[in-house]
C-alpha cells in the first residue's frame, strides 16, 4: 500500500495548492496545515484509518472527544468479571480486526459459558416462569411444529434467518436494486412470513432499534445475515467467537499507542471550516488544529451538533437529520445473595416485561465477587433518558424484585453504561428505518470536499467491530487515491 500515496501527497503539496490558490486568489488568506490528516474520533474505525495512514508515511493526528481511548470499545476493568460494556465478540469473519490483534502482540480467550448464558436463562413470560426445557411443550410458546424449540430470547435471529432472501449472496447484496422490496417495516415482512402476533412480540424484546414497525426489514435481513457468515468461520480453538484477553480495550489502547503522534483526548470537534486548500478543526475548548484532509468517525445523530463551512451537501444533511442509532443501557450491579439456590431457577432471568434482561457472571467468585447487569434494549429503554442514574439503580432493582421475587435485597449497585448517556455517543448501532436503505445506506461514504467519513455506519460488507475496521480502511483509502 505505498505506491500511490507519494503522488497524491504531491498534489497535495504542489499540485493541488497551487491550483487552488491560482483558482481562488486572495479570499482568504488560509492556514499551513499542520498535518496530512486528522482522523476524528479514536474508536476502532478512526484508529484504524490513522494507521493505515501512518503507515503510508503521512503526519496523523487523531482528536477524541471523550477521555478515554475506544469509543464503543469499552472494557469495565473495575467491574468484577470485567464485562465488555459495547463491542463483545469478535466474530470468525473479523479478518482485519483479527489480523490487528495479531499484529499488536494480544491474546484470544473464550470467556467462561462462552457466548452462551451460563447455566442458561429463567423465562418470564406473561407472568410465567418457564425454564429453557420446558419451553418447547409450554402453552406460551407460539410457534409451531420444529420452530417450538427455538428458545425465546433466540426468536427474534433464528426466524429473521429462515428464508432470509440475503442467504448465499455476497455480504454487501443487501444494497442491491432487486432486494429493495425488504426496505418495509419489519414487522409487515414478518407477518407476510406467517408470524403471529404473539411470535412478533417476543421479536420484538430483543430488537435493537427503536421498534420493528420503525425497523426497515432490510436492516435485520442484513444483519443477521452478516451474523450467520461470521458464525461459520472458527478461528480459535474451535469457536467463531471470542474476546481479547484482560478485555477488548486492551485493542484501541495498543492500536493509539503505535500511533507516532499521542491522540489527544478531550478534545471535541464542534465546526469543520474549508478552505480551498485544508480543513481547520474547530474544538469546543477554543483549539484548532488543521489539515490537508480530515477523517470523521463522528457517529451521525452526533453530527447533528456539529457545524460544516461549507454546509453538507442537502442529501447527507437529511441523513444526518434522520439517521438514528439503536439504543441500550446496562445497569451493573453485585449480587450479595445467591437468590438462585432460593427460588430453584436459572440465575439470569430473560422478561417479556420492563427489565428485558438480567444476566449474571462469577458466579463461582473466580475472578471477583458475583455481579449480573440488566440489559434493556430497544424501545424499553428510552425511558431512562429521564431519570438520574440514582432513579434507574432503584428502579431496576423494584422492578427485579417484582419479577423474581427472590432477587428482593440481592443486588448492590456498582455502575451504569450506556452508550448514548455521553455526548460523544448516539446509541449501539446505526439501524434503518423503513425506506432509508434505499435513501441513504448506498451513500454514506461520500465525501464532503476534503472531508471524509467513516465508522461503523458507512460499512457497506461486515457490520459492528469490523464494519469499523472496514470503513476506517476504505476512508483511509479515499485519503490516498481520490
Ligand atoms: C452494547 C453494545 C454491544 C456491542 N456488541 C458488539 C459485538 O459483540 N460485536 C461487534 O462486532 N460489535 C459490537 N458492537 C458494535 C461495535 O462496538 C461498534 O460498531 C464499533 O466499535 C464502532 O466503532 P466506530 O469507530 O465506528 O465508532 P465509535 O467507537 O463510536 O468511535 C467514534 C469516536 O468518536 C468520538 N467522538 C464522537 N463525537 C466526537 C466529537 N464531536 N469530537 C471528537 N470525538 C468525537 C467518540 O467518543 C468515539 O470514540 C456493540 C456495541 C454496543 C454499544
Amino acid at each position: 500500500m505505498k505506491s500511490k500515496n507519494i503522488s497524491r501527497r504531491q498534489f497535495f503539496k504542489t499540485t493541488g495548492g497551487v491550483a487552488a490558490m491560482a483558482a481562488a486568489p486572495a479570499v482568504k488568506a488560509t492556514p499551513k496545515s499542520d498535518y496530512d490528516t486528522i482522523v476524528i474520533g479514536a474508536g476502532l474505525s478512526g484508529l484504524h484509518a490513522a494507521s493505515i495512514l501512518q503507515d503510508n508515511d503521512l503526519n496523523v493526528l487523531v482528536l477524541e472527544g471523550r477521555q478515554r481511548l475506544g469509543g464503543r470499545v469499552y472494557t469495565l476493568m473495575h467491574v468484577p468479571g470485567r464485562p465488555e460494556a459495547a463491542g463483545e465478540w469478535i466474530g470468525g469473519n473479523y479478518a482485519r480486526m483479527i489480523n490487528t490483534i495479531k499484529k499488536l502482540n494480544l491474546e484470544f480467550f473464550i470467556p467462561e459459558g462462552g457466548s452462551s448464558r451460563l447455566g442458561g436463562w429463567a423465562y418470564d413470560i406473561k407472568g410465567q416462569f418457564i425454564s429453557e426445557s420446558d419451553w418447547a411443550s409450554s402453552d406460551l410458546n407460539p410457534l409451531k411444529g420444529d420452530n417450538r424449540t427455538i428458545l425465546p430470547h433466540r426468536m427474534l435471529s433464528t426466524l429473521t434467518n429462515q428464508n432470509n432472501p440475503l442467504a448465499n449472496q455476497p455480504l454487501d447484496a443487501w444494497l442491491k436494486p432487486e432486494f429493495a422490496k425488504y426496505d418495509i417495516p419489519f414487522d409487515q415482512y414478518l407477518e407476510k412470513q406467517g408470524l403471529g402476533d404473539e411470535a412478533r412480540r417476543l421479536m420484538d424484546v430483543t430488537i435493537h432499534t427503536s421498534h420493528m414497525s420503525n425497523t426497515s426489514a432490510l436492516h435485520e435481513l442484513r444483519r443477521y445475515h452478516v451474523n450467520s457468515f461470521n458464525g461459520k468461520h472458527k478461528f480459535f480453538e474451535g469457536s467463531s467467537y471470542a474476546q481479547i484477553k484482560g478485555g477488548n480495550s486492551l485493542l484501541p489502547q495498543a492500536m493509539a499507542k503505535s500511533l507516532n503522534n499521542p491522540v489527544l483526548l478531550g478534545k471535541t470537534v464542534v465546526h469543520f471550516e474549508q478552505s480551498p486548500t485544508n480543513v481547520t478543526v474547530h474544538c469546543a475548548d477554543g483549539t484548532q488544529y488543521t489539515a490537508d484532509t480530515v477523517i470523521s468517525s463522528i457517529p451521525m445523530p452526533v453530527l447533528r451538533d456539529i457545524t460544516f463551512s461549507p454546509r453538507l451537501p442537502v442529501h447527507m444533511q437529511a441523513a444526518v437529520n434522520e439517521v438514528d442509532y439503536g439504543l441500550s443501557i446496562q445497569v451493573h450491579y453485585l449480587i450479595t445473595r445467591r437468590y438462585w439456590e432460593d427460588d430453584g431457577m436459572a440465575p439470569s432471568l430473560w422478561s417479556d416485561r420492563s427489565i428485558e434482561r438480567f444476566g449474571a457472571r462469577n458466579l463461582d467468585k473466580k475472578d471477583g465477587p458475583a455481579a449480573g447487569v440488566a440489559f434493556i434494549n430497544g424501545e424499553a429503554a428510552h425511558k431512562f433518558r429521564l431519570m438520574s442514574d440514582d432513579a434507574i439503580f432503584k428502579y431496576v432493582a423494584n422492578e427485579l424484585a417484582e419479577l423474581r421475587p427472590s432477587m428482593k435485597g440481592a443486588l448492590k449497585p456498582i455502575m451504569i453504561q450506556s452508550c448514548e448517556r455521553d455526548p460523544h455517543g448516539a446509541g449501539d448501532w446505526v439501524y434503518w428505518k423503513p425506506g432509508q436503505v434505499g435513501r441513504y445506506a448506498g451513500n454514506m461514504r461520500q465525501s464532503h470536499g476534503r472531508i471524509h467519513f467513516c465508522g461503523e455506519h458507512t460499512a457497506i460488507m461486515e457490520r459492528g467491530m469490523e464494519g469499523a475496521f472496514e470503513s476506517g480502511e476504505r476512508a483511509a483509502l479515499d485519503v490516498l487515491f481520490s
